[in-house]
């Protein structure tokens, strides 16, 4: 890969020399005839359904940006889908409080932290993107903004969610094991027609989590990243392990350095799992999955453990793969 990138950089670099262009409007074009293009990944199974509304807009010629916006909110407006959205399992207050973050291939980017009431935390990650001097708000004051912005606030925790809150208070032992149960962030991420790359990320966190918790879901560099000139990650998974190495901008710059998606999303969950062995901590009750997609739109992924899944919409069609894993 790393010679074929030397090699457009010199073909491009000759037509410059022709026509006196931009070299970043070279780079584009060359993108936009990527064969491989355009490309969706989303994780867990959920992430089929989401693909199929992201694919609506890709389909069509149609950005990356709002293709991921619209692809996660299908499953944040699902309240059968209980760890996004509407329908995520609350805090231990029995709070339902939302993560999500968003980034596009301008470096554009929107966080949201602490989010309570609002259907669609990725919506709000962009307005907070597009129509505020700021990348991130959290808790009271991003529900004010998003109030003002014309969002409704509604009730989010539904009955089956509210039950199981109920349940575990009886014995409220609070341990952030994470399993298929508890837990799931969709994060997608895509590369559209014209070869530009963006993601996003949302999440309602760990199940009964300490009130206030925060997980990697929102915060760019850990649970998204994005580079058009690389390509595009996401994460899921235990948050704080991807944080302790902002997971995700560490497998879009493993990718720069020429890795394939997979090796490095292999190599950020090998330093995840030194971090553990350093600590002296066991793995056995986590997991963590990175899914990657580089500007060429070639696409990989890599778990701690075996379970992963993730879904993979082109024009060739639509799957569920299982990721491979280091650990059983
Ligand atoms: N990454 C999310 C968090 O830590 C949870 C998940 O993806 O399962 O909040």
């Amino acid at each position: 890969m790393l010679a074929r990138r030397t090699l457009l950089k010199t073909g491009a670099s000759a037509i410059l020399a022709w026509f006196g262009k931009p070299l970043a409007a070279l780079a584009s074009n060359v993108n936009s005839s990527k064969k491989n293009a355009p490309l969706v990944l989303s994780t867990w199974n959920f992430g089929l359904k989401a693909n199929e509304a992201a694919w609506q807009i890709l389909g069509n010629n149609g950005t990356a940006l709002d293709a991921v916006e619209q692809g996660v909110k299908l499953v944040e407006a699902d309240p059968e889908e209980r760890s996004v959205g509407y329908g995520g399992r609350p805090d231990r207050d029995g709070n339902v409080t939302l993560d999500a973050c968003i980034m596009d291939h301008e470096a554009n980017i929107g966080a949201v932290a602490y989010l309570q009431h609002i259907k669609h935390p990725i919506s709000v990650a962009r307005a907070i993107m597009e129509k505020t001097p700021h990348v991130m708000l959290v808790g009271d004051g991003a529900l004010k903004f998003a109030l003002e912005t014309g969002f409704k606030k509604e009730n989010l925790l539904v009955e089956a969610s509210e039950k199981e809150w109920k349940e575990w208070l009886k014995t409220s032992q609070y341990k952030p094991v994470v399993n298929i149960e508890n837990h799931d962030t969709i994060g997608m991420i895509a590369l559209d027609a014209n070869g530009n790359l963006s993601g996003a990320c949302t999440t309602s966190g760990m199940a009964f989590k300490m009130a206030g918790r925060l997980g990697d879901s929102s915060i760019i560099g850990a649970g998204l990243y994005v580079d058009n000139e690389v390509g595009a990650v996401t994460a899921t998974g235990h948050g704080e392990e991807v944080i302790r190495v902002v997971g995700s901008h560490l497998v879009v710059e493993m990718m720069r350095q020429g890795k394939s998606p997979e090796q490095a999303c292999k190599a950020a969950v090998e330093l995840i799992k030194r971090k553990f062995d350093l600590r002296k901590k066991q793995t056995k009750d986590t997991q963590i999955g990175f899914i990657a997609i580089n500007n060429q739109g070639e696409y990989g992924a890599f778990a701690l453990r075996k379970g992963f899944s993730y879904a993979v919409k082109n024009n060739k069609g639509s799957s569920l793969i299982d990721a491979p894993y280091l650990l059983d």
